[in-house]
């Protein structure tokens, strides 16, 4: 998945994630394949080294939002 992507986070726009994070939560759809095209990278539980979000975790449920473009306001 990192290797389509790279490691910028998709909800914060920083560099530095360590997540899968599954576009439809595998609560939500456990039955989905491991698909790394329906993933992308997000800040884990070590948090973002810019913005200190916990961006996997910090979204929990909620459905995908749309991909940020920049972040250089934060
Ligand atoms: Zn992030
Ligand atoms: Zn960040």
């Amino acid at each position: 998945m990192f290797l389509i992507y790279g490691h910028v986070c998709h909800l914060c726009g920083h560099p530095g994630a360590t997540d899968a994070d599954h576009l439809i939560p595998i609560s939500v759809d456990s039955t989905q394949p491991i698909d790394p095209h329906a993933m992308r990278p997000a800040h884990g539980v070590t948090g973002c080294p810019e913005c200190g979000r916990k961006c996997n975790q910090s979204r929990g449920n909620k459905q995908a939002l749309p991909t940020l473009v920049t972040s250089e306001d934060w």
